[in-house]
């Protein structure tokens, strides 16, 4: 940062190079900030005079994404599972295979596991392997911590940046870094796209991401529309296809397989110069995990009115109870994070302005 500093050649791609300018020197709180500032677009490295082979071995994107996930597993929350940062693909396989096990434990030692291969149609089929109040007092608990998780390391995170010399309103921050987080404004490496290799700029980095967090949000939705036809309505689940739960998760579910098989072709295919170092799997096992919760929710959509329902239903219920469970501990920090740093720099911007 202090050779940037000197530098400056960068300032036009992405909020990082001026936020940086705004400083002198660069406490931990600055380089967390920053480094969560960055979309690892990898076009400083590609445009930097300093790059390697030059004696500089200036690699920006790099030592950002250190730093990111260094700060991932310094504000977990409760500091006892930070570790779960540091393995993560082993540790979310493992919480996966465990909870899918859970559930088909459950359907198979019932009292009567017949009903586990048994044909059932209609409303309240779901029910009738896993009581609903079963589901939702599961399910509403695990969501609970998660959020409560998520929120608590966000606050660390949110602390631990620098104060601000001068305060500004916080709302108008908050607008605009929704705005810059909704469309991935600085994820296009200055306006040329974001660079996979060397030499080669794509912006099929920001299409992929974007299909992933609106699928996530549409499958969210599809979930929350559910809830309302189960208490307000009396509408026991499942509801036709034709029905607007199953179109929005069926819309979002489509963004929750090419979104995340993108991403992960994307970061597979990448240079291994703009890798960060200490990745512990994290990428990889939350696309996946992305990816299954919308699998095996076409499984279940497909197979529902089969002998196969059981099973579909309690793989499905497996994957997503796991990813909530590993909300807080893994990839999906960095959209939290990374919000936070907007508005920061939000901030910082309208200070300037003052
Ligand atoms: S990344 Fe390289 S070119 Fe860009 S500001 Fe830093 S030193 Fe200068
Ligand atoms: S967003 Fe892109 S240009 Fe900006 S610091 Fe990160 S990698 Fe470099």
């Amino acid at each position: 940062m202090t050779v940037c500093n000197s530098c400056r050649y960068c300032e036009g791609l992405c909020a990082v190079f001026p936020a940086m300018e705004t400083r002198r020197s660069f406490a931990d709180g600055d380089l967390t900030y920053l480094a969560n500032l960055c979309h690892g677009c990898g076009a400083c490295y590609v445009d930097c005079q300093f790059s390697p082979p030059h004696e500089f071995d200036v690699n920006v994107p790099k030592v950002l994404a250190d730093v990111r996930v260094d700060s991932y597993h310094a504000f977990a929350w409760p500091r006892a599972f930070a570790p779960l940062f540091i393995h993560n693909g082993l540790a979310i396989s493992v919480m996966c295979a465990a909870s899918i096990a859970l559930f088909l434990l459950w359907l198979v030692t019932g009292p009567d596991a017949s009903v586990v291969t048994a044909v059932r149609t209609g409303p309240g089929s779901f029910y009738a392997l896993i009581p609903h109040n079963t589901m939702a007092v599961m399910f509403g608990a695990v969501f609970f911590y998660a959020m409560i998780a998520i929120f608590m390391g966000a606050r660390n995170f949110w602390r631990s940046m620098p104060p601000l010399a001068l305060r500004t309103g916080i709302a108008p921050s908050i607008w605009q870094a929704m705005k810059d987080a909704g469309r991935l404004r600085y994820l296009d490496g200055g306006g040329a796209g974001c660079s996979a290799t060397v030499g080669q700029v794509r912006d099929r980095r920001r299409m992929f991401h974007h299909l992933t967090f609106y699928g996530f949000m549409l499958c969210f939705a599809a979930t929350s529309v559910g809830t309302l036809y189960h208490y307000l309505l009396g509408r026991e689940a499942p509801y036709p296809w034709y029905d607007l739960p199953v179109l929005l998760g069926s819309l979002g579910g489509l963004g929750l397989l090419i979104g995340p098989l993108g991403l992960a072709v994307h970061n597979w295919s990448r240079d291994p110069i703009l890798r960060p170092v200490k990745p512990g799997g994290m990428d990889a096992a939350f696309l996946t995990m992305l990816f299954l919760t919308s699998a095996t929710g076409f499984a279940l959509l497909l197979f529902r009115e089969t002998a196969a329902l059981g099973l579909t239903l309690a793989v499905h219920l497996g994957v997503v109870l796991a990813l909530f469970l590993t909300l807080p501990y893994g990839k999906m920090v960095h959209g939290i994070y990374r919000f936070l740093a907007l508005v920061r720099y939000a901030q910082e911007r309208a200070a300037e302005h003052k």
